[in-house]
């Protein structure tokens, strides 16, 4: 039932209907007075959800469009740059860079395993020349349900003295803590489609004072993403470009939302849901795929042992009109990922956990746990 389907994967994610509504509407103009005052509002909320006094942009984009902005503002040709890598997002940052031939140095992990803050201090500190121009990260990997420290890590950064700090916070702004001016983050990228329970189509880039400094120096080519175009147009409340009018419409009611619900709860509804995914899941016999203690509260990865995850995913889909993530790359069919991000609810949590644990023991005749996961999921959301 197509109409029913319920999305738990890590974006799109769930929309509330008043946001939907919001956009069925007819446009209106992008220079209108109007218009102008949902920019104005807009742009305020912006900043109280990135917890910054600096200015948040709003790209007519996906997450990535805000990515690759963060980078061609700020850096400049033949810079040197140190990636952390340990997913699908981190190879994205990586590919990024180099194909504005950036100098890049990697720092890995396993896919599954946090970034260590130590390898980066090690790298800054030994950079006395201050030829570091950027650290670049992913917050949340969303491809294996790692949360990285990018707090620690942006401490070292501070210490450095000349690096910024470029970070992709698509899934993690709105799902935890980003308090971008308190841990000095330089460059904040995110997307409508995550924790913002919006449709895909706008993403937004935050950049702080030193990023507007480095940003003057930067020759890296540039057009339809050049921030000062967007700088320049927000003093007026507007746009360079014809932004998606009718998402800001549903941008503004997902804001109201958020903050008529608070930040303290919007994080403390993401814990608690991730918290239940994981019980359930360990109650059914199923290990988390992520390193305890570094998981991210948008997304919980799986790994279902004897049983190939996409099997499991698509019986999922098809007996109980849910939708669950699979494995990127080398870990598809071993492991499966549920999102717990956005517009998600209890009800939706339970589901996902009833309906796993249902499939499990209908694809592993020795596997018998009833009742076992909604058991201990019920107990941390009751
Ligand atoms: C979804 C996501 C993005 C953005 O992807 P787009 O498809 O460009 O919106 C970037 N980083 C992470 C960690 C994500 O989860």
């Amino acid at each position: 039932m197509q109409e029913k389907l319920t999305l738990m994967i890590p974006g799109p994610t769930p929309v509330p209907e008043s946001v939907l509504q919001a956009i069925g509407r007819h446009p209106i103009g992008h220079r209108s007075g109007e218009f102008q005052e949902i920019v104005k509002r807009t742009s305020n909320q912006l900043k109280w959800l990135h917890q910054t006094n600096s200015e948040v942009l709003t790209i007519t984009g996906s997450g990535t469009a805000a990515m690759e902005a963060g980078i061609i503002n700020t850096l400049s040709r033949g810079e040197k740059v140190v990636c952390g890598e340990n997913g699908k997002f981190g190879e994205r940052w990586v590919k990024v860079a180099k194909a504005y031939g950036l100098n890049v140095e990697i720092v890995r992990a396993d896919w599954g395993q946090p970034l260590n803050p130590e390898e980066f201090r090690a790298i800054l500190e030994a950079d006395t020349n201050k030829e570091i121009s950027a650290v670049i990260l992913t917050h949340s990997e969303t491809s294996t349900g790692v949360l990285n420290d990018l707090q620690t890590i942006s401490k070292h950064v501070q210490d450095h003295g000349k690096s910024l700090i470029i970070a992709d916070c698509v899934t993690s702004l709105g799902a935890c803590n980003v308090p971008m001016d308190k841990w000095g983050l330089d460059v904040v990228a995110s997307g409508s489609q995550k924790g913002y329970m919006m449709p895909p189509g706008l993403s937004f880039v935050a950049m702080s004072d030193r990023a507007w400094q480095a940003c003057e120096k930067s020759d890296l080519p540039k057009f339809y993403l050049d921030l000062n175009l967007y700088r320049q147009a927000a003093i007026k409340n507007s746009n360079p470009f014809t932004p998606a009018i009718n998402l800001f419409f549903s941008l503004e009611v997902s804001l109201n939302l958020l903050q008529k619900e608070g930040l303290d709860a919007v994080f403390s509804r993401h814990a608690r849901h991730q918290a239940a995914a994981i019980a359930g899941m360990e109650a059914i016999g199923l290990s988390i795929f992520s390193a305890k203690g570094h998981r991210s509260p948008a997304i919980t990865a799986v790994n279902p042992k004897n049983i190939n995850a996409e099997d499991l995913r698509k019986a999922v889909k098809e007996k109980y009109d849910i939708l669950l993530a699979g494995g990127q790359d080398h870990l598809k069919g071993q492991i499966f990922r549920i999102g717990h991000l956005g517009f998600v609810n209890d009800r939706d949590v339970l589901a996902a956990i009833a309906a796993i644990e249902a499939t499990v023991q209908s694809l592993d005749k020795k596997h018998q746990t009833t009742g076992d996961g909604i058991k201990a999921a019920a107990k941390i959301l009751s």
